[in-house]
């Protein structure tokens, strides 16, 4: 027989426990026993007068931001309705049935106000890796580092390709004043764009997806024992940009946690001399890194590997075994010949090559040949060594793609495709929340395993 459902939904009474509707392996409920807001509403007190209406409990905003990056709901109109109709949001927000949701503009104010003055979520980011760290599911060995492209909100439309005047005023957003303060800072923003978006400029124009769009990278600094993510960092999407938060996140990894890794994995890209430098000579670490060795000229011409270094004597070797030398005057005063790029040029000579079979294939425009080396290519030596051992391919490369994976479990566990906030710092908080899930949920799948 077909049964009909005669439920009464206009009772005024129910015999209901929250607390009991959650079943206990619900994902927010084994999140719920790694947050620890005792600390964090310390970390805030002095932030807060203590005179005054009472504000929105912060503990509330946090943990619904933390609701709505751990299930997808970007938008903040819509977290305020999801967790007002569902019971596990409200429960892990510490909602009863009846308790209002505050207005979601609470939520801007907040961010671009206090929560950002007091690097509240790095704060939180870093208690919960701290958690990681106590459940022992960091290795602190082997560290990977990766960066990915995420869409800017910045209009196709609304962009130009000539240099921008952003004096008057009207055009001065939020996102602007935070690029012009940002350009004296950082000299690789001053160089020359194909287009600007005039919503956010920082945000980097690039056709290294798909489809060309204005991006932000997300940086990550991964542990490789169980990827947790022990550091996070907005930049431009521009190789060299991301290649610096390499020292940014060591350093800050280092402060926070007190942990420097063995190794360190990478692309190709972190591979140049300024970065290897600073992770052999300077960090002591070993870089299971590529080293980007350059294109291999077009028409045949030797390219800079095909010169052989001679360390002992400090010069290069070309394909007819002639020498390529820094030095080929004598000079009253000894000199470095190092560059303003921190490089040194060794030439050959151009009677030798005047009189070479092989010009055509090494120097067929000029008399001479050329080859740059850095100063830190001892560092490069080191990171080529490691890449041609068997742990590199046996070991090292799975662990470097491991970054990879949390990129894409960002992207499609956490709906996390697009940025809804403009600016770097906005871009810098949404990954931090993003991450700071990722990490919660790592400890959640390692609690229900054990
Ligand atoms: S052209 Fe000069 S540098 Fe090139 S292979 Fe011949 S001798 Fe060597």
């Amino acid at each position: 027989m077909m049964g009909q459902q005669t439920a009464q939904q206009n009772a005024l009474f129910y015999d209901f426990c929250l607390e009991e509707r959650i079943p206990q392996n619900h994902l927010l409920r084994k999140i719920n026993q790694f947050l620890d807001f005792d600390q964090i509403r310390l970390y805030l007190k002095p932030f807060y007068s203590h005179t005054g209406r009472p504000s929105v409990d912060p503990e509330l905003m946090i943990r619904m931001l933390l609701v709505g990056y751990c299930y997808g709901i970007r938008s903040e109109r819509r977290l305020c309705e999801e967790v007002n109709f569902n019971l596990a949001y409200r429960w892990f927000c510490g909602l009863g049935l009846e308790d209002g949701i505050p207005n979601h503009s609470t939520f801007s104010k907040n961010r671009l106000g206090r929560f950002r003055n007091a690097d509240l979520l790095r704060m939180v980011f870093n208690t919960v890796v701290k958690k990681c760290i106590e459940q022992g599911l960091v290795g602190g060995e082997g560290f990977a580092i990766d960066a990915s492209f995420v869409q800017a909100n910045a209009s196709v439309k609304r962009s130009i390709h000539a240099p921008v005047d952003w004096r008057p005023a009207l055009k001065q957003t939020r996102a602007v004043k935070e690029y012009l303060d940002a350009l004296d800072e950082v000299a690789d923003l001053n160089r020359p764009q194909k287009r600007v978006s005039t919503t956010d400029p920082m945000s980097q124009w690039t056709g290294a997806k798909s489809r060309a769009d204005y991006f932000y990278s997300t940086n990550y600094l991964i542990d490789a024992d169980h990827t947790v993510i022990m550091d996070v960092e907005a930049s431009p999407s521009t190789n060299s940009l991301e290649v610096s938060t390499t020292k940014t996140m060591i350093e800050r990894v280092e402060k926070n946690h007190g942990i420097v890794p063995n190794s360190l994995m990478g692309d190709a890209a972190y591979g140049t001399a300024n970065n290897l430098n600073y992770v052999v000579n300077e960090k002591k670490i070993a870089p299971y890194i590529p080293v980007w060795e350059g294109v291999k000229p077009k028409n045949n011409i030797f390219a800079k590997f095909d010169f052989i270094w001679d360390e002992y004597k400090g010069e290069y070797r070309c394909p007819a075994q002639k020498v390529l030398s820094k030095n080929h005057r004598n000079y009253r005063e000894p000199k470095t010949h190092i560059t303003k790029a921190n490089t040194i040029i060794y030439r050959s000579k151009s009677a030798e090559c005047k009189q070479c079979s092989l010009k055509q294939y090494c120097c067929p425009k000029t008399p001479s040949r050329k080859i740059t080396r850095s100063v830190y290519e001892s560092a490069r030596d080191v990171a080529r060594q490691n890449c041609l051992s068997k742990e590199y391919e046996t070991k090292y490369l799975a662990e470097r793609k491991k970054v990879e994976m949390s990129f894409a479990h960002m992207k499609s566990h956490h709906n996390f495709n697009n940025l809804r906030l403009r600016g770097l710092k906005s871009a810098n908080d949404e990954f931090l929340l993003v991450a700071t899930t990722q990490n919660l949920k790592k400890l959640a799948m390692h609690n229900s395993i054990n």
